[in-house]
């Protein structure tokens, strides 16, 4: 790479990162016809940006590693958009609008964009630092994981949500003797998407696949052997559980350590307004290491948005800006099937549907307000679930159709039909 920007032009859009929203925002930059004239992409990770949602289906063995590249590096070339991998962007100099990287290079930069992502959030715990405590994250998160599967013996995840269960589930899939056990603090797995039927749905047929569930189980500390490597974790109720390893999956912490000593407003992530503009007007910033109003992310459904608004603004197009939404939430867990957004518990005002049946495992529960859906939670059969969104989103008042909702749109569809079918009554005969 070169030591200076080999833009001299007013137009060097250099953004740090090189993952799933920084690599969305080159792919509509490119085809943009006012897209800045010259683009740098600086990542930390040694590869081009990958599917990160694919790292679960690939630690379970699912997928293959190439698969999960989303662009190699002769595309960027190709596109004239300068790519520096393997380097970290240690400083952001605002007065002088250069950065510079742990490969000593320094770079001048117009605009800025920081899609610098997260990391999984380490429980403060005495040894949390032992060898054999792993996250979650990347590619090489995945190769230390598949050993760990390879090895056998025993394996704790701290976390029984999206990312744990898919982390625990790949685990016991790809395990060579290797019994997993899950940690969570909750009383019920997925508390944040899931209900309590759901999620005791979801915790027997994990428990089937011999993956051992404890809630209520919080981390109290983590004990090593005399070489400095992880051999059990103690909880709050002083129970011992002895392990070979620990995988940490209770959360994530936005990068925005760059952003905050570089003087840009922070919060738990680096502050954008809804044009996704930091507090310098030169910088912008996007996807898990930003926040907006009380909002951080750590689903990609909110980013894409984020990505279309900014490649306007990077384009000098008209846009009104970020707007938050709900999003839905699936959980990769082959042989598994939820689908579930909104709130998880029912407040007195909701009208709460349920469905359920014991045969097939199948459970559905809708929560309404003034006959529009807020919330769903499906288990089982989930081929419904995209529709009750769309109507949640919508906000469409389903009040004729709430006999027929629970069975999904073809159900609402003959309904309709045949209230349409049927004579209205005039006011003066309803009189
Ligand atoms: C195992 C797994 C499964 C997931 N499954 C789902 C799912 O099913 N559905 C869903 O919606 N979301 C899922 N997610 C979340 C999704 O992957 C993230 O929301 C998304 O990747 C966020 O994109 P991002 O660009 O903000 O961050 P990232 O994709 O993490 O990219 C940030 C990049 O910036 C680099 N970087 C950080 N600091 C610097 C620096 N100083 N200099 C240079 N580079 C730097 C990082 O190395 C990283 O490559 C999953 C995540 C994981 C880990």
């Amino acid at each position: 790479m070169e030591t200076t920007s080999r833009c001299s032009s007013d137009d060097h859009l250099v953004i740090i990162g090189n993952g799933m929203a920084s690599h969305r925002l080159v792919e509509i930059l490119i085809n943009q016809p006012q897209r800045p004239r010259a683009i740098t992409v600086i990542g930390a990770e040694s590869v081009p940006a990958y599917n990160r949602i694919l790292l679960s289906p690939l630690l379970a063995g699912d997928m293959q590693h190439d698969a999960l590249t989303l662009r190699d590096a002769d595309w960027y070339a190709d596109n004239g958009v300068t790519l520096c991998l393997g380097e970290r962007v240690e400083t952001i100099d605002r007065e002088n609008r250069t950065l510079e990287t742990d490969g000593g290079h320094t770079i001048r930069y117009d605009r800025l964009v920081l899609a610098t992502g997260s990391r999984p959030t380490l429980p403060q715990v005495p040894g949390i630092d032992l060898n054999g405590v792993h996250g979650f994250r990347d590619f090489h998160d995945v190769a230390e994981l598949e050993a760990i599967a390879q090895r056998g013996g025993h394996a704790l995840v701290i976390g029984g949500g999206l990312l744990g269960l898919e982390a625990a589930e790949g685990l016991r899939k790809r395990g060579n003797r290797l019994s997993v056990s899950v940690l969570q603090r909750s009383g019920r797995l997925m508390n944040r998407q899931l209900d309590a039927t759901a999620a005791g749905l979801l915790k027997q047929a994990l428990v089937k696949r011999e993956l051992n569930i404890l809630t209520h189980a919080q981390l109290a500390k983590l004990e090593g052997d005399a070489n400095g490597h992880v051999c059990a974790a103690v909880l709050n109720d002083g129970r011992r559980l002895p392990t070979d390893s620990v995988i940490i999956a209770a959360g994530i912490t936005p990068n925005a350590e760059l952003g905050r000593e570089a003087g840009l407003n922070t919060d738990r992530a680096v502050m954008v307004d809804r044009y996704l503009t930091t507090s310098d007007p030169a910088i912008f910033a996007l996807g898990e290491c930003c926040q907006f109003e009380q909002h951080t992310y750590g689903l990609v459904e909110p980013i894409w948005h984020q990505v279309d608004v900014l490649a306007a603004i990077l384009s000098g197009e008209a846009n009104d800006g970020y707007r938050e939404a709900p999003t839905a939430t699936k959980l990769k867990v082959s042989g598994v099937a939820l689908y579930a957004f909104g709130p998880t518990d029912p407040e007195p005002e909701h009208d709460e549907l349920r469905y359920q049946d014991p045969q097939s495992g199948d459970y559905r529960r809708l929560l309404l307000r003034d006959g529009r859906i807020e919330g769903a939670v499906l288990y089982g059969d989930t081929r419904h679930g995209t529709w009750y969104f769309e109507q949640a989103l919508a906000g469409t008042d389903l009040t004729p159709y709430r006999q027929a909702l629970l069975f999904g749109a073809a159900d609402v569809e003959v309904l309709k039909d045949q209230q349409n079918d049927t004579p209205h009554l005039s006011t003066s005969e309803a009189a």
